[in-house]
């Protein structure tokens, strides 16, 4: 297993914000403190204008350096700009490593898929994971996946991506829950999976069950997929149900399906968000 990080990533934080440093040092430190799964750890290299201009309008990438905040929820700070591109250049390198054939998670903050074309909202500055795609069809890649499992919907991912040729994407999340979005399906490649707060478990991974089934129909030649673990049943953030099997049992899916793939690391507030990261990267390993 490879892991991108970056101590970086660990360097702004507002007081009392759930999207906090810790959820990547901790992480790390578990990670470190463990001998069942064998980890190559690697630092993100660095991405472009050209690949970040992709998914974003100009403007919006230049509204990272100016000293105002986005939204309540998503703090302005110093060096974010330089922080959100290395989120962005850790899922241009995972995106690199799965196409490889190996299997690769991107450890960093800060998240990306609530960012928009146009907008830094919900935590999320730049959208990581949307690059990454677009990067990988500028590559030469010709069908391309997002699978989100984080409990809320991806919104900016779609905004970018929608209708996209050669793209799909397939969301699961708690509806209604932030943002507001997702209750359907949208254009023709972007396909929406609500889960009702607080859904029985079996509900929960029922869903999650039928949504890989449609991702393993559009036959991708490449999946990323925005791991997000709040949909925990003791997340602060949302009214899931999920347990550390469950995310454990996602990673063994996605790796069944023998389709290259990358995660990386949306939302989890948790403290015991180790512990579900690290349950579903044994289950990518096969461990
Ligand atoms: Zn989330």
């Amino acid at each position: 297993m490879i892991i991108i990080t970056d101590e970086k990533c660990a360097g702004y934080s507002r007081y009392g914000h759930p999207e906090r440093p810790a959820r990547i040092t901790a992480t790390v430190e578990r990670l470190k403190n463990q001998t069942g799964l064998p980890v190559k750890w690697i630092v993100p290299a660095q991405a472009t204008d050209r690949q970040i201009l992709r998914a974003h309008a100009p403007e919006m990438v230049a509204r990272l350096k100016i000293p105002r905040d986005f939204d309540a929820d998503t703090p302005f700070f110093e060096n974010i700009s330089d922080c959100a591109r290395a989120s962005v250049a850790a899922a241009l390198d995972a995106m690199q490593i799965a196409r490889k054939g190996e299997n690769v998670f991107s450890l960093m903050r800060p998240p990306g898929h609530h960012a928009t074309r146009d907008r830094s909202m919900g935590f999320c500055y730049l959208n990581n994971i949307a690059i990454a795609v677009l990067e990988a069809l500028g590559a030469g890649a010709k069908r391309a996946a997002v699978f989100d499992f984080d409990v809320h919907h991806g919104n900016g991912t779609e905004d970018i991506l929608l209708d996209r040729e050669g793209v799909a994407v397939f969301s699961i999340h708690q509806f209604p829950c932030y943002p507001g979005t997702g209750e359907k399906d949208a254009g023709k490649n972007c396909f929406n999976y609500p889960v009702e707060p607080s859904v029985p478990r079996e509900t929960y991974r029922a869903t999650l069950a039928r949504a890989l089934g449609d991702l393993k129909n559009f036959q991708p030649e490449l999946v990323a997929v925005s791991a997000g673990f709040d949909g925990y049943a003791r997340d602060p953030l949302a009214c899931g149900t999920l347990l550390a099997e469950d995310f454990y049992w996602l990673g063994g899916e996605l790796r069944a399906m023998k389709i290259p793939f990358f995660s990386l690391l949306e939302g989890g507030y948790s403290s015991d968000l180790p512990e579900l990261i690290f349950a579903y990267l044994k289950g990518v390993e096969g461990k």
